[in-house]
């Protein structure tokens, strides 16, 4: 898990604030796809859909985008799609 900062509008502080959120770390996630040769996939999204929403740093208030995850989830299976093409042509052209 990874730490992302930003920024958004807290209604409980009334301004713009920082964010924190936990984020899964897509990069080792990618690798073990591919290195199970896809199979990691479902175990990828699963974790897309649990990450928690971005907090405010100032009262702590979950600052909930319902798109977060879904964001999450498509990234990863653009992710996972793209690299199994890309060792899939590998091996294609090897053999
Ligand atoms: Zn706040």
């Amino acid at each position: 898990m990874g730490t992302k900062q930003g920024s958004d509008f807290c209604y409980h502080c009334n301004e713009q604030v920082l964010t924190q959120q936990e984020t899964p770390n897509h990069i080792l996630h990618l690798l073990l796809t591919i290195l199970v040769c896809g199979l990691w996939l479902p175990v990828w999204v699963v974790i897309c859909a649990c990450v928690k929403p971005a907090r405010c740093s100032t009262c702590g208030l979950a600052l909930a985008t319902p798109t977060n995850w879904v964001l999450g989830v498509l990234v990863a299976i653009v992710c996972a799609v793209g690299a199994l093409l890309i060792v899939a042509s590998i091996i294609g052209s090897l053999g």
